[in-house]
């Protein structure tokens, strides 16, 4: 089954909005086993739209589009498919009753105007999907025999992100698995704290063995994705068992997709506790951390000690370690997380400190130098990064490594 992704808006070709609703259905749709044939993105202007179909459904089973179902003088996106498919609209009681409701919560005594209620309007013979966090309904249709002559299916939701993302997951996913056979067994695996390239090597194997899986890798700071595919479910039951041995202590649980999720739960259920010094993330481990729900639990708190001053003043980095080795030494992050510790009290901590850039480099100690100290009871661990990328990438690859340290620490225990 070929399905391919169409974002309608002015705004996404000008730059202005960022186009999320591609990224969230293709990410939807790999978990899935699926990679989307095509994606493509249209102004609010009919013929764009339905030479993009033309184009879209020249390959693909299903297009999914999002945007210009609202109620404003741009949204055209239902009226010209009604068209292109020779399909007429009819009411949709349940979306009305949600517009009614929606209406009454914000307008109290007014009446809903027509041009609100317009969005109760639906094209005939569709599944309509109920929006849950706000007021266009979306629609699932079979595209008629006549217009391609085989089976081809369109639905379209709403613009907004968080209207648009529970409606595909838990509307569109479910209609799609119903159309069945032709999607393959698959399974997606979060592999931390080992390069995409070892996960290649190690899966070698498996590859040589099962002729008829396919595997791909997607690569990110925190870890690798790992994709299986097939269409014999034995195929991949028996790769699992082998991705389960080979990547034993580096694959996230059943429904964990983030690393700080991981250690946040490795600590919880080891009963430990963890407190971090940052210097150079600013205070983004702390909130990868504090973005896991219950992490209440296991982290009193965190401390941004950005300054020589504070490293000082609030961890009791010694004047002479500043001096002799510098804020970005292996001596001073050890100075951190030990002080660190004996002032929180915790069983673990995280300190970092580097030169995140684009200035402030030189020649011993470059941009993208990192010291991550990483300690567990009395096991410590400090590395030194030498990062590339811009300042942005050298905080976000720090604060990676310093979760996946300790998360190696806790696995290991
Ligand atoms: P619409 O359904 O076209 O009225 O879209 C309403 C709002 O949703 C727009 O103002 C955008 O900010 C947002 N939006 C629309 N399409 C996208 C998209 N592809 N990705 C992210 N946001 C979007
Ligand atoms: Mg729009």
């Amino acid at each position: 089954m070929k399905i391919s992704i169409l974002c309608i808006g002015d705004e996404l070709l000008k730059g202005i909005t960022i186009n999320t609703n591609q990224a969230f259905i293709g990410q939807e749709l790999l978990s899935q086993g699926i990679i989307a044939e095509h994606s493509l993105v249209v102004a609010d202007e009919a013929l764009s739209l339905t030479n993009a179909l033309d184009y879209l459904f020249s390959t693909s089973d299903v297009v999914v589009t999002t945007g210009g179902l609202g109620p404003t003088a741009d949204d055209m996106t239902k009226q010209v498919i009604a068209e292109y498919l020779g399909l007429s609209f009819v009411q949709d009681a349940p979306a009305l009753a949600n517009l009614n409701k929606y209406w009454s919560k914000r307008h109290e005594r007014n009446e809903l105007p027509d041009y609100v209620a317009d969005q109760a309007m639906v094209i005939e013979n569709s599944t309509v999907l109920q929006n849950g966090q706000g007021t266009a309904p979306g629609m699932w249709l079979k595209v008629p025999d006549n217009k391609f002559g085989a089976s081809k299916y369109l639905t379209m939701l709403p613009g907004p992100p968080r209207e648009m993302g529970p409606m595909f997951t838990d509307g569109v996913l479910p209609l799609l698995h119903k159309m069945g056979s032709s999607i393959s067994f698959n399974k997606l695996y979060y592999i931390a704290g080992i390069a995409e390239s070892l996960v290649e090597v190690k899966m070698q194997p498996i590859i040589e063995e099962l002729k008829n899986l396919s595997v791909a890798y997607c690569a990110s700071y925190d870890g690798v994705k790992l994709f299986l595919k097939s269409d014999s479910e034995d195929s991949t039951a028996r790769a699992e068992v082998e991705v389960n041995n080979i990547f034993a202590n580096n694959i996230l649980p059943e429904n964990h997709t983030d690393l700080a999720e991981d250690v946040v739960r490795l600590l919880s259920e080891k009963n430990l506790t963890l407190s971090t010094a940052e210097s150079c993330t600013g205070g983004k481990i702390a909130g990868r951390i504090t973005d896991v729900p219950g992490s209440s639990a296991i982290f009193p708190g965190g401390i941004v000690t950005y300054s020589n001053e504070w490293k000082e003043k609030e961890l009791g980095v010694s004047k002479q370690t500043l001096e002799e080795f510098g804020a970005v030494s292996e001596q001073c992050v050890t100075e951190l997380v030990n002080n660190l510790m004996i002032k929180s009290g915790t069983n673990a901590g995280i300190s970092v400190s580097g030169i995140a850039g684009p200035t402030g480099g030189t020649a011993d100690k470059p941009v993208g130098l990192v010291y991550v100290a990483v300690r567990l009871n009395d096991i410590c661990t400090v590395k030194r990064y030498e990062f590339t990328g811009n300042r942005q990438s050298v905080r976000d690859r720090t604060v990676s490594k310093a979760l996946n340290t300790l998360r190696e620490l806790l696995v290991a225990e």
